[in-house]
């Protein structure tokens, strides 16, 4: 059985994984790439940050491309482009 972790680890490692989740969305940014993807699960429209790992399936956070756990918005593929013809 393991012991439930104690608050301020939960908060440590919250703010660890924000950090690495800020590194992975700049490193993104930097080579033109998308922060998201546009997911379905059970049927159900979502939306997950690549940085953080979150999948969000409120319509407002698809909608607007908003990650809540990293409180910021997505950014897009730096060319519009992206060539859907490898099937
Ligand atoms: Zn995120």
């Amino acid at each position: 059985m393991s012991e439930s972790m104690p608050f301020t680890e939960f908060l440590r490692d919250m703010a660890q994984h924000k950090r690495q989740a800020d590194r992975r969305r700049a490193a993104l940014t930097e080579y033109g790439c998308s922060t998201y993807w546009l997911i379905h699960q059970r049927g159900q429209p979502g939306i997950r940050c690549l940085c953080c790992g979150l999948d969000s399936f409120n319509p407002t956070d698809i909608a607007e491309k908003f990650c809540g756990f990293c409180d910021t918005w997505h950014t897009e593929w730096l060319e519009e482009q992206t060539h859907a013809d490898h099937v």
